[in-house]
């Protein structure tokens, strides 16, 4: 666990704080950085929260999620912002890569810089160091650092919501990563008056009409199974993006379906986004998906659900992933 006392001295006056997630920011991204700021607003702090590029429309109804600092949108913004600010708090993620150009701003930054992560592998460039896999997210570590401090008087219900919308997202609908720990917070939260089935809609069921049509087409056009080797793979192309007109977050979730399949131990998803390749793995049990990301597609996670990038065309990035799971398209056409 964090040492709290030093934290608490880093906030014990009134702080210019930016609050920093990842690139393609989840629920749990945004839930994390809402919640925290929306906590060191009550302590009377100035925050600004930054992320690199945009997030989904199903957390559009966040408060102040129209306030927060897109670094696509408004780099010279941001940068002026962490340049200024006091004390940086970096939100589910733990290697600088994750935020683009603004890693080299914030290593640049004298101010102390506070980790807040649950993925594997943490890069050492922060000053206090919240590092665990243990925690099925980074929005219930954010429970645990400001009850620790405040108590549970802080839990307010906009403080709920998002730390919820971050346990329930980064847990698949408290499908995995689980725990005693993980259902007392949300039973508190309940018992304090979160309204959780409306956060559910929020954001599972506010889907557009072309969602389905989409996932219709992956499973139907884009979907390849390896079953000797327990594997399953989809893929998007550069046209899908254009005839579907896919946007943030609309691939979310289209994973999980090459999941449900009993013959299915290893999923990975590849889109060809309009600016760069992008993987999402996921897997069953003591596969790691962690190290086939790190190790080939630049990038990481945790055991059983990671993401990389591939510079290459789509194909020869299939043909990679074809390779390192040991299956052959030609046999399976
Ligand atoms: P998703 O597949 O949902 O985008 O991501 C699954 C997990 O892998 C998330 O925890 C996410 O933070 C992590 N992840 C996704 N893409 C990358 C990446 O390019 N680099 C690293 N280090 N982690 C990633
Ligand atoms: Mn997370």
């Amino acid at each position: 666990m964090i040492d709290l006392d030093k934290l608490s001295q880093l906030l014990n006056r009134p702080k210019r704080i930016v609050l920093l997630s990842h690139r393609n920011p989840d629920g749990d991204a945004i839930g994390s950085v809402l919640g925290m700021s929306y906590y060191l607003q009550g302590l009377g702090h100035q925050t600004k929260c930054i992320l690199p590029s945009e997030y989904p429309v199903f957390f559009e109804w966040m408060r102040q999620a129209h306030d927060i600092l897109i670094y696509d949108l408004s780099a010279a913004e941001c940068e002026k912002a962490v340049e200024s600010a006091e004390l940086i708090f970096c939100m589910d993620f733990n290697s600088l890569d994750r935020i683009d150009r603004l890693g080299i701003k914030v290593l640049g930054s004298a101010a102390p810089k506070v980790m807040v992560d649950h993925h594997l592998d943490p890069e050492p460039f922060a000053d206090i160091v919240f590092s665990d896999p243990g925690y099925s997210s980074t929005s219930e570590m954010v429970y645990h650092l400001i009850t620790g401090m405040g108590g549970s008087d802080v839990l307010s219900t906009e403080v709920m919501e998002v730390l919820y919308t971050g346990i329930m997202t980064d847990t698949g609908s408290f499908h995995h990563n689980t725990s005693e720990r993980v259902f007392n917070i949300c039973a508190e939260f309940k018992r304090r008056g979160l309204d959780d089935s409306r956060i559910q809609e929020l954001v599972l069921n506010s889907q557009p009409d072309k969602y389905l049509q989409l996932l219709g087409h992956c499973l139907y056009n884009r979907m390849e199974l390896y079953p000797e080797k327990s594997f399953g793979l989809m893929y998007l192309t550069k046209e899908d993006y254009r005839s579907y007109d896919i946007k943030r977050g609309d691939t979310e979730g289209i994973i999980n379906y090459l999941m449900m399949l009993r013959n299915v131990k290893v999923g990975a998803l590849v889109m060809n986004q309009p600016s760069i390749i992008k993987l999402s793995m996921r897997s069953k049990g003591d596969i790691s998906v962690q190290k086939i990301c790190r190790e080939h597609f630049g990038g990481g996670g945790h055991k059983n659900a990671s993401g990389g990038f591939s510079k290459s065309s789509l194909d020869e990035t299939l043909k990679k992933l074809r390779e390192i799971m040991g299956v052959d398209k030609t046999v399976n056409t």
